[in-house]
């Protein structure tokens, strides 16, 4: 059997990234823009906490760009699912379907609601929810019982499913969305990665019932920490603010809540600087897409691995760029893991599998062997938008 030679990978590698000191990170933000003008008028001014104009223009202007009716500004993309949950009606005790191939954050929030994450495989298309497989999975273990999806298996209730689209990959939201109708269960998208990523045509985070974006400092754009409540749903979307405002109730001096709510709000500063950043976020997408471009043209000529391309249905925004060993090279991830970061090229390997985790072993699961082999393969390579601007190579 032959093996994959490393040392071609990482002259690849270098091919597209500039030369010169010091490590390429996975992915650095950049602050290219009005973002010292915003936050210094948030300081001069004393608007730097709970409310202030940026807010509001950050959830204008994220409303915009993703053409969702309503965009509502919370403190990071977790807390921003853990509320998406609430508002789809997850309720405690209840199962929700999500990708055993993701970022804890989406299986924390489930168990935030008190609902028990269950781990469903990807396709290697998107690298996302296999709409297929989980459509003959829930065939065998759902039985419809008052309208609604439970699970035989555990006399659970199956509420909800929360695609997420993996390093920006829109995953295939209408097959998503046919499967969620047949077995009644309410979808929620993970869009924490996919800002400026498009599903035919349309930006993700418009399909399911609500979504939650993240602008956390390794993200497209920043806020410092961040996130975003997305949806079409008026009345949703005002609940969506009133519960991430502590649910205060409107009165002009006298502090009264009406349920338990959170404080989840977005400070003003952070805002601030997400206005800025969305400012630059076409260029971003701009290098990105370019960086991306340049990477498989790179990878091309090399046999044994394949540079990981956005499905053809959707456009991808390639926030984390990625690359799959075949299956015979898969002994030799760890090797080109060492080898690039030793080399100063920051590498990673797929985020370890939910249910390898240990508060989520017992969870329920279907088969995972699309997820254990893209685990195995995986291996994410520098994304920040600079790459893939021309000044910045050598
Ligand atoms: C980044 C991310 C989140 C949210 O992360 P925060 O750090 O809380 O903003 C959620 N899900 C996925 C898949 C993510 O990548």
């Amino acid at each position: 059997m032959s093996r994959l030679d490393l040392n071609a990978v990482l002259a690849a590698i270098r091919t597209v990234l500039p030369a010169g000191e010091g490590i390429i990170a996975l992915h650095e933000p950049r602050f290219n823009g009005n973002e010292w003008a915003y936050v210094k008028e948030c300081i001069d001014t004393g608007w730097v906490s709970s409310v202030g104009k940026y807010v509001d223009r950050f959830e204008e202007l994220l409303a915009g760009f993703t053409g969702a009716k309503r965009a509502v500004a919370v403190v990071n993309g977790t807390s921003a699912l853990h509320i998406c949950l609430q508002l789809a009606g997850v309720k405690q005790g209840d199962e929700v379907l999500v990708p055993d191939l993701t970022f804890v954050a989406t299986a924390n929030a489930v168990s935030y609601c008190g609902a028990v994450p269950h781990f469903v495989d990807s396709e290697i298309r998107s690298l996302g929810m296999d709409p297929a497989k989980l459509d003959l999975y829930l065939r065998d273990i759902v039985r419809i019982e008052g309208g609604e999806a439970v699970n035989r298996l555990t006399g659970r209730r199956i509420h909800a499913v929360v695609p997420m689209h993996t390093f920006g990959h829109p995953v295939d939201l209408d097959s998503l969305a046919e499967v969620c109708e047949r077995h009644r269960i309410v979808m929620v998208e993970d869009a924490a990665e996919s800002l400026g990523s498009y599903y035919k045509g349309r930006h993700t985070g418009n399909r399911g019932k609500v979504a939650a974006l993240s602008f956390n400092g390794n993200k497209v754009i920043t806020t410092g920490g961040g996130g975003a409540i997305l949806t079409n749903d008026d009345e949703l979307g005002r609940i969506a603010k009133h519960v991430t405002t502590t649910a205060r109730a409107p009165h002009p001096w006298q502090l009264v809540h009406d349920r338990i709510g959170y404080n989840y709000r977005l400070p003003n500063i952070n805002a601030a600087l997400g206005c800025a950043q969305i400012e630059e976020l076409p260029a971003f997408l701009e290098g990105k897409r370019e960086l991306a471009k340049r990477y498989a043209a790179a990878f091309s000529g090399i046999s044994g691995l394949a540079f990981v391309t956005e499905p053809s249905y959707g456009k991808s925004n390639y926030w984390l760029n990625a690359v799959m060993l075949d299956e015979e090279h898969a002994d030799q991830r760890d090797a080109l893991l060492d080898l690039t970061n030793r080399n100063g090229i920051q590498t990673r390997p797929s985020w370890t599998l939910m249910h390898r985790l240990p508060m989520y072993t017992e969870c329920p699961r279907m088969d995972l062997s699309v997820a254990e082999s893209i685990e195995r393969r995986l291996i994410n390579i520098p994304s920040s938008a600079v790459l893939g601007k021309d000044q910045q190579r050598a």
